[in-house]
């Protein structure tokens, strides 16, 4: 039966850590870190995720405010907004939350942000730095995986990963820091037109299923002993439930335990260890941008 590794707890430590980090930084005389929050419209699953952030924004000493707009707003005006928190030297992190209205082009909007200020580490200079080893900020999802495996003591070096996923926030920036020469896993990315991807997975000592279908990764698909990480969040009806639904994962958590030897749960997994991380993000953008501004 896996040993679960649990985001609730490892999440905390996460956040203790950046909390202390905060608190040395305004020691220091340092006004504390500033993460601006771009919200459009009204989805209410972005609020939910805003919510989150900005509440462990704030129980971390970091000075977070959401920034609200109708889901009328033109391209043109967002990347105004973009462009005044670019500008505006107070502002250390900005955060545009994704999905953007469909008259709105996501990759624009990622594009103006100043890849200084980029805490969700989707600028392509972010993702372009993390492909060649360079400090970048870290999109928060791969960061929290790999921070969980390391803080749980899990050797990566030497693994076979093989993560089913080919997403620029999730799949493929997590193939980049899974390889690279500090981690160094063999790393295999799977996606629809893989052909036999259970032969892919059954051979790998590390699953990520990034996927976005309920119970995809079943145990017959899983290696005895291998660590299972889940990264989907899809919603499925439940009736005794409130809201009238409940949150699974991508893996079948109650058959893949069995083999597994790590496994995460969802919820209670990935999702916060990614909140987390954009902890840690802002508050290496607070530092990165004091240091250039006194340079
Ligand atoms: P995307 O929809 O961008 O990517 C899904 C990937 O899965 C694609 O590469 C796709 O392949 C692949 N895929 C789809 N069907 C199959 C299949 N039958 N066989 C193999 N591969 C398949 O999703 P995201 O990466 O944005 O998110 C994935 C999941 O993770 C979602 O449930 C999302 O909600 C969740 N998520 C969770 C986060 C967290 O913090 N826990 C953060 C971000 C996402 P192809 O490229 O060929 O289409």
């Amino acid at each position: 039966m896996a040993q679960i590794l649990d985001g609730k707890e490892l999440a905390e430590a996460v956040r203790a850590d950046v909390t202390d980090e905060v608190d040395a930084w305004t020691d220091r005389g340092h006004r504390p870190p500033c993460l601006r929050v771009v919200l459009i419209g009204s989805n209410p699953a972005s609020e939910a995720y805003v919510r989150g952030k900005e509440r462990d924004a704030r129980q971390a000493g970091i000075d977070s405010k959401t920034l609200r707009f109708d889901d009328d707003i033109t391209e043109a005006d967002l990347l105004d907004v973009v462009d005044r928190l670019n500008e505006d030297a107070g502002v250390d992190g900005i955060l545009v939350q994704l999905p953007l209205p469909d008259h709105i082009d996501d990759r624009s909007v990622i594009d103006a942000i100043d890849p200084a200020k980029d805490v969700d580490g989707f600028h392509p200079e972010n993702l372009g730095r993390l492909l060649i080893g360079a400090p970048s900020f870290i999109p928060a999802t791969p960061f929290g995986i790999v921070e969980m495996l390391r803080r749980s003591e899990i050797e990566i070096e030497g693994m076979r990963a093989v993560i089913v996923g080919r997403s620029n926030i999730v799949g493929k920036p997590l193939a980049a820091l899974l390889m690279q020469r500090d981690a160094n896993a063999t790393v295999t990315v799977c996606h629809s037109r893989t052909r036999d991807l259970a032969a892919h997975t059954r051979e790998a000592d590390l699953v990520v299923a990034a996927v976005g279908h309920a119970n995809f990764i079943t145990a017959d698909m899983v290696k005895q002993g291998a660590v299972v990480i889940d990264v989907g969040i899809n919603r499925v009806d439940d009736a005794s439930r409130e809201k009238g639904y409940r949150l699974i994962g991508d893996v079948d958590f109650d058959a893949v335990r069995d083999k597994a030897s790590w496994i995460t749960p969802v919820p209670g997994g990935v999702g916060l260890m990614t909140r987390a991380m954009l902890l840690k993000n802002t508050m290496n953008a607070a530092r990165h941008n004091a240091e250039t501004a006194v340079a």
